[in-house]
């Protein structure tokens, strides 16, 4: 059998991202030695049941000893702690990198605490549920879609090209671009349509009961949808929009400018605007489908 690509992988962080990793090491790196933190004791069990690592542990400090490849898959908030927590304890030649949906904050907050002689390669794997925890994982939840790298001009090359295999074995597309750059095009891509969806959510929610259980009964209108994207962790994504400000401020700017053109336009009985915007709007969703991300 080949060589492993990494002896031994600590997931600091075992949900929906952490363990579909941990169920493709399983699969395509049997040889891998994979330890799995997480708080609590619950979440533990729940590894050990699924038998998608060799060790478990609450201890992120001896989840790291002796790892070639740390990754850190919790939210957000809890990266810089957890940074300076395992850096006296990583290994020489290690490599550190992350899963987070926000770029440039992970880099100032991981990047700073790491040893020199630790590589930290930033990373998104730009997949995923609307579900948590262990048991939401799937291996085949990467195939096909993109892996952002956004490592600095510190970062090894060589580091970058380990972590490129790893997702390359997930059957990510894995590409890389600087970090402000990955949260300018997601805080448009993804950051943007969960906070439209939280909001309509609770607007509907807002509304006088009567109304209420006529939304829920008749949600297949679009609501349905909704629903679906505004059931996403809160703390994940709290984290996302702490994290995100600038750029998730400007394009929802841009969008309330956007939504005032149309709603004037409805005023005013401008229907040819409506149906200007909506076909190209039908148009975008077709070059969706065919770059295969629908
Ligand atoms: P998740 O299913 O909620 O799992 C989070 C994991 O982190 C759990 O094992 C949890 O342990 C652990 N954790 C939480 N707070 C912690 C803390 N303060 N210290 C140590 N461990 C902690 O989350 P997820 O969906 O996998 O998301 C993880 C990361 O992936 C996030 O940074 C997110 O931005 C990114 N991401 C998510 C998606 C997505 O669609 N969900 C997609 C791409 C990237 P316990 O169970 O013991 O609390």
């Amino acid at each position: 059998m080949a060589e492993a690509l990494f002896d031994r992988v600590a997931l600091i962080g075992i949900g929906l991202i952490g363990s579909s990793l941990a169920r493709v090491l399983r699969r395509d790196s049997p040889k891998t030695h994979i330890v799995a933190c997480a708080r609590r004791e619950e979440t533990l069990a729940a590894v050990r049941k699924l038998q998608i690592a060799d060790q478990t542990t609450d201890d992120p400090v001896a989840a790291v000893a002796g790892a070639d490849l740390v990754v850190l898959a919790t939210p957000l908030s809890a990266y810089a702690g957890l940074a300076a927590q395992i850096a006296p304890a990583l290994k020489q030649g290690a490599i550190v990198t992350d899963v987070g949906s926000v770029k440039e904050a992970v880099i100032r907050d991981v990047a700073p605490a790491l040893p020199k002689g630790v590589h930290f390669v930033p990373g998104h794997p730009v997949a995923g549920t609307e579900h948590s925890g262990p048991e939401a994982g799937f291996a085949e939840m990467f195939h096909d879609r993109w892996c952002i790298l956004t490592p600095t001009p510190d970062t090894d090359p060589e580091a970058v090209a380990k972590v490129t295999a790893l997702w390359r074995m997930a059957q990510m597309k894995v590409v890389t671009m600087p970090a402000d750059h990955h949260d300018r095009v997601l805080a448009v891509t993804s950051h943007l349509p969960h906070l439209i969806a939280y909001t309509i959510v609770g607007t509907a929610t807002a509304l006088g009961d009567d109304l209420k259980s006529e939304v829920i009964a008749f949600s297949a209108g679009g609501f349905r949808d909704f629903t679906r994207i505004a059931a996403s962790d809160p703390v994940m994504w709290r984290d996302i929009f702490m994290n995100n400000r600038e750029a998730v401020l400007d394009v929802i700017q841009r969008f309330s400018e956007d939504l005032t053109a149309l709603q004037r336009a409805i005023r005013r009985g401008e229907g040819q605007i409506l149906e200007d915007w909506f076909t190209r709007t039908r148009a975008i969703r077709r070059s969706v489908i065919e770059a295969k991300q629908a």
